[in-house]
């Protein structure tokens, strides 16, 4: 029986390995030893100062080697980690610190000043922590023996508080356990084939499931290293790929790597590895990647709640505009929203999904809880999908993005294939806007390629030669760009909030 199984395995295994783990911009090396000592100091911090197992810390900081040690730290010491987008303003981290009960914040030395009056106001404290390392927290922690007494947990606590990213709406706290996050990465790294001589490009960010438990999870199991990069920033990436074997991000990383001349065949002939989530990869960018240089990228599907769910097969065919198969231990099905029936091939329904790697159930939310982590175990995604004849799954869109007009039901996606293949357009989002007459109606929301208008009408005659009449839009506008949150996802909310009374005098 191990003491904390997280810890353990993913940490805990590297004791006295003077191997690399983390390769900095800068050029330094901090080996998998080196980043036990600072999250050793880190926990010593933690307990010094009254932390209990089971306390919440809210970090909310730059990403940096100490940054994801204060991770492994939480995990020695027992402590639920939450770790918070830089991006968030102070209101929204007073948000999540109010309700996680948080009572340590690790914030960024620029904000301690408002970060701290939060913390009087929720008797939250406040330690420092910043993108080069220093900080109060990193100060105390230098002070500390850089061993720690690994405090213990079983497999069923919980390990970390993990918001949504707030696309549908406000974000809501994931509670992980040990298992969600060991199982998880275990299966990922033997699915995607990690060893320990893998070098993994990782310019995402690390207070998301895509960055924090994935890539860097999967390597820690394998004892791998990664390339840290800052954030993604195509000319350092295509600087960096050369000594890299693996890389993971979201969509617009790769059509940003495409948007680049210097991105060929030969910056990318070591690798061995490109996977692609959190947002629908578009055919086009895995045709044209694959033209480029030779990789089919990998798609797969996951969620804060429960991690991954499907993969493209490593062998065989990786079929572009699916999300490919259930992972080992995942149960997936497509029901009938209505009936909860599960449906058969090729019909659109929701996806559930049920496995060692879904949640608890989300923080002091129990009504929602309820509604949607059924008593079989079954987790309601609240993306809507269907599985072809060959078993890949198709993801449709979401549940809370289906329009309904008229009576009828129109997936987005669907009028957004059309969309996109039209000439001069670069990509669209298609979202309902209350009607007087059909309740809703579909709104194309075009961006053009290269800043260029495409003619409107065109495309509407287009529109109108491959779709039924009831999915015709009612309106398509043109604008600059969609928007987007950090980890590249559309906001269709923002979208329908602008459009919401389009027409209505
Ligand atoms: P919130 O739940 O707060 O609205 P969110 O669902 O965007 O935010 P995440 O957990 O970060 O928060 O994202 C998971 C969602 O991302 C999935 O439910 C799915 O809609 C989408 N997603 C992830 N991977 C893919 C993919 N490969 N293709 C299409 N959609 C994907
Ligand atoms: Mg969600």
């Amino acid at each position: 029986m191990m003491a904390n199984p997280l810890f353990d395995r993913l940490f805990g295994v590297h004791a006295g390995k003077t191997t690399p783990f983390l390769y900095l911009p800068s050029g330094d090396v901090i080996t998998h030893q080196d980043f036990l000592v600072l999250a050793a100091g880190m926990a010593n911090v933690m307990i010094n100062i009254g932390l209990k197992p089971g306390d919440r810390v809210a970090a909310q900081v730059q990403k940096s080697p100490e940054a994801l040690a204060l991770y492994a730290a939480c995990v020695q010491a027992g402590l639920i980690f939450l770790p918070l987008n830089t991006a968030y303003t102070a209101e929204e981290l007073g948000y999540f610190v109010e309700n996680s009960g948080a009572t340590l914040i690790v914030c960024d030395a620029a904000r301690e000043r408002s970060v701290s009056a939060l913390g009087r106001k929720l008797s939250a404290r406040v330690e420092t922590l910043n993108a080069d390392g220093s900080g109060t927290l990193a100060d105390k922690a230098r002070d500390m023996p850089d061993s720690f007494e690994t405090v213990a947990r079983e497999g069923e606590d919980l390990a970390a508080f993990l918001y949504t990213s707030g696309t549908t709406g406000r974000s809501k706290g994931a509670m992980l356990t040990q298992n969600n996050l060991l199982s998880n990465a275990l299966v990922l790294a033997e699915e995607w084939r990690f060893t320990a001589r893998d070098v993994l490009l990782h310019a995402l960010p690390i207070f998301h499931t895509h960055g924090l438990f994935v890539a860097t999870n999967i390597i820690l199991t394998t004892g791998g290293s990664m390339i840290f990069l800052p954030k993604f920033e195509a000319g350092a990436v295509i600087d960096h790929l050369p000594r890299a074997t693996s890389m993971m991000g979201v969509p617009t990383f790769y059509t940003r790597l495409l948007g680049d001349a210097r991105f060929t065949g030969d910056v990318a002939a070591h690798m061995r590895l490109f996977v692609s989530g959190s947002a629908p990869l578009l055919a086009e960018t895995h045709q044209q990647f694959k033209h480029r240089t030779g990789h089919r990228i990998l798609e797969r599907y996951g969620m804060t709640e429960t991690n991954m769910n499907t993969s493209n097969p490593y062998d065989g065919e990786r079929r572009a505009g699916t999300v490919g198969f259930p992972l080992p231990g995942v149960e997936l099905k497509i029901t009938n929203p209505e009936t909860g029936e599960t449906l058969p091939d090729g019909e659109i329904g929701q996806i559930e999904v049920r496995g060692r790697n879904v949640f608890k159930g989300y923080w002091q939310m129990p009504e929602k809880t309820a509604a949607e982590l059924r008593h079989n175990g079954f987790f309601i995604t609240g993306d809507l999908g269907m599985t072809d004849e060959d078993g890949y799954v198709h993801i449709v869109g979401r549940n809370k993005d289906l329009i309904i007009s008229g009576g009828y039901n129109i997936y987005p996606k669907e009028i957004e294939l059309v969309l996109d293949e039209q000439p001069g357009v670069l990509e669209s989002a298609v979202i309902g806007a209350p009607h007087p007459d059909f309740g809703e109606t579909p709104v194309g929301v075009i961006v053009g390629e290269q800043g260029q208008a495409p003619d409107l009408t065109i495309v509407m005659e287009a529109l109108k030669a491959s779709l039924a009449r009831y999915k015709h839009p009612a309106k398509l506008v043109l604008l600059d760009q969609l928007p987007r949150n950090t980890m590249g996802k559309v906001q269709k909310n923002i979208l329908r909030e602008r459009y919401k009374d389009m027409f209505f005098p």
